[in-house]
């Protein structure tokens, strides 16, 4: 695995492995990668000749800036993971390469509300932060291929919306969330629960099967109201539940005619912020 911190130095790389006709597939990550993000790379693989995988905790996308400050980094143990599945290059970029104070980085798109609703509801200004460091890293690696986890359902939409959007010449693949053998999807966060927090976590995961099962057999109110109840009576705290078209985010109250339905989740255990969600109708493709 080759290891770049410089721009120029990673980009006469890329250029050399393009120039033999091979092909690039990139993975964006804040790192404290676990298998989730490891079976991003392991898809990466599968769709281009150079898998690039980069690590960049962006201030930019963090409302809280506590949140910020505490969010896991352990390149070393990163590195030595990507390193053992074989991943081509590791990109750790320096924060004024990628936000040099003369050029502007921000995306200025229509995004047709899809940034106003749940984590753009609760976390103000991530959406843009988010969309302006992928559009930049976008810009930097020149990928062929991006890839994302279905476990940022709304981060995804928007992604895609903005590549549609700037016609950017990418072609982005989602892979399936990973989850723990009790159902808690997998996330750098989950380092930061207490034990305490950890046992009570699988609940989220089990609410959203409940709404699986419930959906078109009960209405969609009352399915959430249940979850609601569920989810607080356990001690941990909902923040959001919505029940959305899967290409608009825009919320049901009826399942009928739409044939790609979603439940999306937040919730706080102690003071870890915990986001998951369900397709309860219908597939991404
Ligand atoms: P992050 O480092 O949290 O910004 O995530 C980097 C990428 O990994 C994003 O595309 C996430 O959607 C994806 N990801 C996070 N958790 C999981 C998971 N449990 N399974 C699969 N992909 C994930």
């Amino acid at each position: 695995m080759q290891l770049f911190t410089s721009l120029n130095n990673l980009q006469i790389f890329l250029n050399q492995e393009k120039s033999l006709g091979k092909t690039i597939s990139f993975v964006p990550t804040m790192g404290a990668l676990h298998s989730g993000h490891i079976s991003l790379i392991q898809l990466a693989q599968k769709h281009a000749d150079v898998s690039v995988c980069s690590i960049f905790v962006n201030p930019t996308q963090f409302n809280n800036p506590e949140d910020l400050i505490k969010y896991p980094r352990m390149l070393e143990r990163d590195a030595y993971l990507l390193e053992k599945e074989d991943c081509d290059v590791l990109f750790v970029p320096r924060i004024d390469e990628i936000y040099p104070p003369d050029l502007d980085t921000s995306v200025n798109i229509e995004l047709g509300g899809l940034d106003l609703v749940m984590e753009g509801e609760f976390r103000p200004g991530h959406f843009k932060g988010m969309l302006q460091v992928v559009n930049r890293l976008l810009d930097i690696v020149k990928a062929d291929f991006l890839v994302m986890g279905q476990k940022d359902f709304q981060q995804f939409t928007l992604v895609q919306h903005m590549i549609q959007q700037l016609s950017l010449p990418v072609k982005l693949i989602i892979g399936e969330t990973l989850r723990e053998t009790d159902g808690l999807a997998m996330s750098s966060r989950n380092l930061r629960l207490t034990p305490e927090m950890r046992e009570k976590a699988p609940i989220i995961f089990e609410c959203l099967m409940q709404l699986k099962r419930d959906i078109g057999q009960k209405p969609i109110a009352e399915m959430c109201s249940k979850v609601w109840q569920l989810i607080t009576e356990k001690g941990l705290k909902m923040e959001y539940l919505q029940v959305v078209d899967g290409i608009r985010l825009e919320l049901l109250e009826n399942p009928e005619n739409h044939p790609f339905i979603v439940a999306c989740i937040a919730v706080w255990a102690g003071d870890v912020r915990l986001i998951d969600n369900l397709i309860l109708k219908g597939s991404l493709n």
